[in-house]
């Protein structure tokens, strides 16, 4: 009998990846770069304009003399 294994690409570091139970990080190679490719796209979203957190800050006036 032949079981057929899926091998898939680490999007990250181009690893083959076993697509089963024994690759938790699929289809990342490990934690490692699955956290890689997470900070990727929380660091664009903190890049957005405006965050609400500098909008809110009491206490800072332009018309301080
Ligand atoms: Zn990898």
């Amino acid at each position: 009998m032949s079981k057929k294994l899926t091998v898939v690409t680490c999007p990250q570091c181009g690893a083959s990846v076993e697509w089963g139970e024994q690759s938790p990080y699929r289809p990342f190679c490990s934690k490692k770069c699955q956290m890689i490719d997470f900070g990727t796209w929380a660091n664009e979203e903190n890049a957005i304009p405006g965050a609400p957190d500098m909008l809110d800050s009491d206490g800072w006036s332009e018309e301080h003399h």
